[in-house]
């Protein structure tokens, strides 16, 4: 008999449930029984689609038959079954995508909470509970069966066997029970029972146990009743999907319950959401926000999407279309008797109940958002932090075609709040006499703080508008203005918070010195369009500002981008008139035009680095400012 090598990864998996410390080791049974439901709606599923295919939906069921003297315990289905090269393909190999994160936490043990739940390594966790597994399957239609076994982490056989049924029947021999783990509880009626109505009651095919009960037994002569020892089948299951339930019968345990097994979550959602709608169109939803981000999910092989039920038959398992991206994160289900089951993924886009049900969902979700937001800003906060990305995306694709749907539902650092706020908070605090929703931009809140234009804007006691992230800029660009206000990047040039004197003074300023610009600006070269003094700025001495729409903040997100194009600001170099370097430079320009220029680089070298940005020359500018500093 030859023993085969499981591949690298799925050893590694399999070390880790085999020395598993996961507390929670009784999630084995529920992993195997959604796996044998899944088997039997497949084989359903074919039975409906296909002529050949002839099976009666009565006669489906999962059984459990637990062995104390042989100390096994049976999980057995009458689905689709699996043939050889599927046993090999299946159970020798994980499949998911999550293998390649996985190895990188190879070393860390306390990780494999983390790995067993996020993964959903469903037939795997049968190893934390048992030292051999056999599967004995055999394909829907298919002569021969196969068993499949093993004992761990040294590989495993698979060899031709006996089996009448299609169907696949899972053997599990379990462990020796040590002091903290007592593994013959999995052999007790009432644990099995307890567990499989805990983890898997709304399974829609009946899951049955042989159970023995005293039963009360008459008589022959009919008077006399006595109790009698009787042997029968249960079934442990309501059989009835969650979704289908009186809402007043179903707890939030069992929503979350429901939620981390379907979806292989090991936490908690941060929000269940159930609707249901009666009339042209007819559904019910059961959808779920997850409380942290899916660990692919901006990869590609992340796909969004909601299980799709025509009366409670699985139909798909991804419907795409039922979700727009900014809402991608989503996770649930969406069972409606108007859908047909023959429908193909083709048609199914084209399907006029399902984009209604669609635009449905995607007000429903917004308004169960802003639900929580105003009614629980912590979640709220928490919900926004890992998936405010994803809605900032919407804002900003489809040339702002979604932008007015989602707008309320962003939030932005405060340089006043200190804390994430909204669009409508911050026009609801603005001054009397401000105009425009003020914003700055940089890597963290902290160096924002510290950029010389934000020290102005401030005094003057407006709020301003940490963006932090590299998609921020984009999406206030695109939105232009909320409640006819406009945002205005307080790093650009056309930000004046000046009264007209104000203005006046510093127009007739920067005329009288206008010569001294010009030459300190042929001194810098390319890099600016214009040198100029401003009131921007309060103690600091210089700033770049952008002049066009597009800006340095902009620009570094822009060209950090893996494209040929580069991109470049228009900027100005800005003086603070009211420092001495004003009057340094003024000086200058009358005894010395070759120190000005020398001068001049290096101040437009400073206003660069304060905004983050690399200079070209560091080596000359490195050695003016020694040539300066040593006089
Ligand atoms: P998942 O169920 O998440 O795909 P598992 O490791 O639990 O991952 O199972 C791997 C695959 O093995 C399943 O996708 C399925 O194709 C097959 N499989 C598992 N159990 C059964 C079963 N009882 N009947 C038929 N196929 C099964």
């Amino acid at each position: 008999m030859e023993t085969k090598q499981f591949k690298a990864e799925s050893k590694r998996l399999l070390d880790l449930m085999i020395n598993s410390i996961y507390t929670n080791k009784e999630i084995f049974l529920r992993e195997l029984i959604s796996n044998a439901s899944d088997a039997i709606d497949k084989l359903y599923f074919r039975s409906l689609t296909e002529k050949d295919v002839k099976v009666n939906r009565e006669d489906f069921e999962i059984r459990i038959t637990p062995d104390k003297e042989k100390r096994t315990l049976t999980i057995e289905d009458n689905g689709c079954g699996m043939n050889k090269k599927e046993l090999e393909e299946n159970l020798g190999t994980i499949a998911q995508s999550g293998s390649f994160a996985f190895k990188q936490k190879e070393d860390n043990k306390n990780d494999d909470i983390n790995i067993i739940g996020q993964f959903g390594v469903g037939f795997y966790s049968a190893f934390m509970v048992s030292s051999k597994v056999r599967v004995e399957s055999k394909a829907y239609g298919a002569e021969k069966a196969y068993a499949w076994e093993s004992s761990g982490a040294d590989g495993y056989t698979i060899d031709e066997i006996e089996k009448d049924k299609y169907g696949t029947k899972i053997i599990l021999t379990l462990k020796e029970d040590t002091d903290d783990e007592k593994y013959s509880d999995y052999l007790a009626e009432y644990k099995l029972e307890e567990l499989v109505r805990k983890y898997s009651d709304y399974i829609r095919y009946p899951i049955k146990m042989e159970v023995e009960h005293e039963k009360p037994v008459k008589s022959e002569d009919g008077k006399e009743e006595k109790y009698e020892k009787v042997r029968y089948d249960e079934t442990l299951n309501s059989m009835i999907p969650i979704w289908k339930k009186n809402k007043a019968d179903v707890t939030e345990d069992d929503y979350n319950n429901f939620y981390q097994e379907k979806f292989s979550d090991y936490q908690k959602p941060l929000k269940t959401i159930r609707t249901s709608v009666e009339g042209d169109v007819s559904y019910t939803a059961l959808l779920y926000i997850p409380s942290h981000m899916p660990y692919d999910y901006y990869t590609k092989e992340f796909k969004k999407g909601l299980q799709l039920y025509s009366n409670g038959v699985l139909i798909m398992d991804k419907c795409e279309d039922l979700l727009p991206d900014y809402f991608g994160f989503v996770r649930g289900l969406v069972d409606s008797p108007d859908l047909s089951l023959n429908i193909s993924r083709e048609m199914l886009q084209h399907d006029r109940q399902l984009r209604i049900i669609a635009k449905n969902l995607e007000k429903k979700i917004k308004s169960e958002l802003l639900d929580m937001l105003h009614k629980n800003r912590e979640d709220y906060e928490k919900f926004f932090t890992t998936f405010g990305t994803t809605m900032k995306f919407g804002v900003y694709n489809d040339l702002g075609l979604n932008k007015d749907n989602l707008k309320d539902l962003l939030m932005f650092y405060s340089s006043t709040e200190k804390k994430l706020v909204t669009l409508d908070e911050y026009v609801s605090r603005m001054k009397e006499g401000q105009d425009k929703i003020y914003y700055a931009c940089g890597e963290t809140v902290d160096k924002i703080e510290l950029l010389p234009q934000v020290e102005k804007v401030k005094e003057k006691g407006y709020e301003i508008l940490y963006l932090t992230e590299n998609i921020d800029e984009f999406v206030v660009q695109v939105l232009l203005e909320h409640k006819e206000k406009k945002f205005a990047n307080v790093c650009a040039n056309d930000v004046d918070l000046d009264t007209d004197e104000e203005k006046e003074a510093l127009k007739k300023e920067n005329e009288e010195n206008k010569d001294m610009f010009e030459l300190m600006k042929e001194a810098i070269g390319d890099g600016v369009q214009e040198v100029r003094f401003t009131h921007k700025l309060k103690n600091h001495p210089v700033c770049l500002t952008s002049s066009g729409a597009l800006s340095v903040e902009m620009e570094k997100v822009l060209n950090s981008m893996p494209n040929d194009q580069k991109v470049k600001a228009q900027t100005i170099l800005e003086i603070n008139d009211s420092h001495e370097i004003a009057n340094k430079i003024k000086d200058l320009f009358k005894t010395d035009k070759e120190e000005l220029k020398k001068y001049s680089k290096i101040l437009y070298a400073q206003a660069k680095l304060i905004e983050g940005l690399t200079i070209d020359n560091p080596t000359e500018i490195s050695n003016l400012v020694c040539e300066i500093i040593a006089k």
